[in-house]
């Protein structure tokens, strides 16, 4: 992980970019949370709608910085999925404001997909090609169901699909997600994994340049790590993944990893530095140096001033007169705060992490950000040739395009056999020695 990524300034060649997909997701979000809210219908899941917006304004849209077209996907899906989610609109709305441009991660994978944190790290939009976009529309319905029967499960959160276009400029869709990792916790290491030995290999010499990089397989094996649970949360922990693989495999989805940061508890939290890098720009010129939300500042610097603009944002969303700052810190505790909010969910519910067990079941030293991310790849023709291609000259084991059931049944086993806790590991090892 590039430890907060490149701040997305005015100067920034991305900053147009970034600043009309805030603006459209504003606009769209707000327009859909503004009305009744009602079930869902077959159409909301084909539902795609289209705004133009430029710097007079028209009847339907405000006036904006910059001429753009934004077109939002099956919005009432998506405000569904947000709600099943537990993301407050107001707070979503805050988050992803375009008074606050995000940073840039860049282009972490091959994939040429660029990664964006909302101001808060709370969110990341990663643009996404045109095949994953239709892929994400095409499996829609399923994944909505799903996720509404398996409110814990380990898949990538989506809260929304939009595509923006300037003029002569190419379309480019994206995805708003949860970024699994927490904005207040230092993560000591992160590994991305998907079961397959080819390729997976992040030269252990350029940790020194980088050493928060993302490890892959190979790393994982080398270090001899597990994801440390004792018998009652592994129990969970597989159970789910085995749910949520089971959907991709029937979607043919495949080259999806776990995401894995490991948090140490004793180590805490060491790297100061990067409170003094992160940079909040706002588009109006004013450059205001701040510092990087830890879990202090998330909370208090100017908690009266977040509850005064959630409380206005939620008045408008409601189309009501904003009741005034005093008032609303007494009706404040009737909404759940956001930590009770993530209690509910098993797997991010220790600090928004699952923390490490031991085999008696007692607390460990880890917590973990766990997820299954980068879950919109068909297996389709690329990868059927790429299998042909890699096939000729690798055992089927090793090769990382195998056919999407065979991908899920490995990544599992995978998964599986690396998740034991400390104690029985080690046990393990001795018998492996023994032998
Ligand atoms: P490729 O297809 O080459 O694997 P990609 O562009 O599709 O790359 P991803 O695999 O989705 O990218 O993600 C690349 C990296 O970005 C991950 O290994 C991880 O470090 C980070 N990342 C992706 N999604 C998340 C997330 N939801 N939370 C935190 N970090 C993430
Ligand atoms: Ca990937
Ligand atoms: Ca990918």
């Amino acid at each position: 992980r590039v430890v907060m990524g490149t701040k997305v300034d005015q100067n920034h060649v991305n900053y147009v970019t970034a600043y009309n997909m805030l603006t459209g997701i504003r606009f769209t979000v707000s327009r859909t949370n503004a009305k009744l809210d009602r079930d869902l219908q077959e159409a909301d899941f084909d539902a795609k709608h289209k705004f133009s917006f430029d710097i007079t304004g028209n009847e339907l849209t405000p006036s904006a910085k910059y001429d753009f077209k934004f077109k939002d996907y099956a919005p009432w899906v998506f405000r569904h999925l947000r709600n099943i989610f537990r993301i407050d609109p107001a707070d979503y709305l805050m988050s992803l404001t375009s008074k606050y441009i995000l940073s840039e991660l860049g282009s972490p994978g091959k994939s040429g997909s660029f990664f964006y944190f909302s101001r808060d790290y709370k969110y990341i939009i990663k643009t996404i090609h045109h095949a994953e976009h239709k892929v994400l529309r095409k499996i829609l319905r399923n994944y909505y169901t799903h996720v509404k029967d398996n409110p814990n499960t380990l898949l990538s959160q989506f809260y929304g699909l939009h595509r923006v276009k300037v003029p002569y400029g190419r379309k480019i869709h994206f995805v708003v997600m949860n970024n699994l990792f927490p904005p207040h916790r230092d993560i000591h290491q992160t590994f991305d994994l998907k079961g397959s030995t080819i390729g997976r290999n992040f030269k252990e010499e350029d940790l020194d340049k980088n050493p928060r990089a993302t490890l892959k397989d190979l790393n994982w094996l080398r270090r001899n790590m597990h994801v440390e649970l004792g018998p009652v949360k592994k129990y969970k922990f597989i159970e789910q993944m085995q749910k949520d693989v089971a959907l991709l495999q029937k979607l043919k989805i495949m080259d999806y990893s776990l995401l894995v940061g490991i948090h140490d508890l004793s180590k805490g939290n060491e790297d100061k530095l990067r409170d003094k890098t992160l940079r909040v720009f706002q588009p109006g010129g004013e450059k205001t140096d701040q510092l990087a939300p830890t879990t202090t500042l998330m909370r208090t610097p100017s908690k009266l001033e977040t509850q005064r603009k959630a409380n206005e944002l939620r008045q408008t969303l409601l189309n009501q007169k904003p009741v005034p700052v005093n008032q609303t810190l007494d009706k404040m505790p009737e909404e759940m705060s956001e930590s009770q909010v993530k209690r509910d969910f098993y797997f991010y519910s220790d600090d928004r992490g699952f923390r490490a067990t031991h085999e008696d079941d007692e607390p460990g030293e880890q917590i973990y950000y766990l997820g299954i991310i980068d879950c919109l790849t068909h297996y389709g023709f690329v990868k059927r040739l790429e299998h042909f291609w890699k096939g000729l000259n690798s055992t089927e084991s090793q090769i990382s395009a195998v056919p999407p059931d065979r991908y899920g049944d490995r990544f599992i086993r995978f998964i599986s056999g690396n998740t034991k806790s400390k104690e029985l590991a080690e046990q393990d090892a001795q018998q492996a020695e023994s032998q």
